[in-house]
């Protein structure tokens, strides 16, 4: 049999294609998500062994070394999950689907799930997400840039008695700066601090030492000329001088802003960092398939482990 993630079929992968494989193979996706290394079939979790009994009926695996019971989502991110896994897979197609990110409530209405459900299961892909930029540096040429968000003051809507936003007096205390890193034509990081300063610190430790680093001229970045190449630009005078620019930073920004204005209206606040990490994540796989994402968010949902964040969440919340 060929396995699923191999087929052409896992190239495009349309919800159509989700519900019409049914419940046994959308399982059988997911032992193959778990279990690349073995074709799918289950390894115990806790001894590494690889002989088990297959309790069928169930859905449940017993190690037969050391007689633990495990199920192909345990010890994962799904570990509770309420959700069948066509659901389970569906979401993950609408998640990767939404290029602009995709709202809890919308999950909720295309999967007839409660919002709550949506809501806890969006944030576990984030997470699933992120997983891959854990261990990432960056190399080569490098552009670093913050925007902030959140803790506006809302401007009147006479001209005169408008606001400047950057003053502090016109602040609230909840403003966030998400600082990225990008290296060029490639991946990035993404950080959120609360000032560009202090964000700049924690992607420039990450950063390879013989990366040549792009930043505009904020005062704040001038620390980076004594660890990297550095090369600045000024934002009043051009957008860019042919060599040195943050116009790819940008871009992260326009598609972060995007998502805030289109899909989620508040991204400021708590999950700042995981909108931040999923906007980086699509735009880093933006040519990636769509069945080649689900894939991607699926095979890194498996290999995850409980969430701390988010497991028994709700539970806690009541
Ligand atoms: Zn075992």
């Amino acid at each position: 049999m060929q396995h699923f993630l191999l087929s052409a079929a896992a190239r495009t992968l349309s919800l159509k294609k989700v519900f019409r494989m049914g419940e046994d193979a959308a399982y059988r996706t997911f032992c193959e998500l778990r279990w690349p290394e073995n074709d799918g079939e289950a390894i115990c979790p806790r001894c590494g062994c690889v002989e088990t009994y297959n309790i069928t009926t169930r859905r449940k695996f017993k190690c037969v070394a050391c007689h633990h019971q495990f199920s192909v989502t345990s010890g994962t991110i799904f570990a509770s999950r309420k959700l069948s896994f066509t659901d389970l897979l569906a979401a993950i197609v609408i998640f990767v689907n939404g290029a602009k990110g995709v709202s809890a409530l919308q999950v909720s209405r295309d999967l007839d799930v409660q919002y709550k459900t949506a809501f806890v299961l969006s944030h576990k892909l984030r997470e699933a997400m992120a997983l891959e930029d854990a261990a990432q540096t960056l190399e080569g040429e490098v552009e670093l840039d913050g925007a902030y968000f959140g803790g506006y003051v809302k401007p009147a809507n006479a001209r005169e008695n408008r606001r400047d936003r950057r003053l502090s007096v016109n602040r609230s205390g909840k403003r966030q700066v998400v600082v990225v890193g990008r290296e060029r034509d490639g991946d990035m990081l993404t950080v959120v601090a609360k000032s560009e300063a202090q964000g700049g610190e924690v992607i420039a430790a990450r950063i390879h030492h013989m990366a040549t680093v792009h930043a505009d001229e904020a005062s704040h970045w001038d620390d980076l000329h004594a660890k990297f190449d550095t090369h600045r630009i000024n934002h009043t005078l051009a957008y860019s001088d042919g060599y040195a620019c943050t116009n790819q930073a940008e871009s992260f920004f326009s598609r972060l802003r995007r998502m805030e204005v289109g899909t989620h209206h508040h991204i400021a606040g708590p999950y700042l960092a995981a909108y931040a990490g999923e906007a980086a994540w699509r735009e880093d796989n933006r040519r990636v398939s769509n069945g080649g994402q689900a894939m991607m968010v699926g095979n890194a949902a498996m290999a995850s482990k409980v969430s701390r964040r988010w497991a028994g969440y709700w539970q806690r919340a009541a």
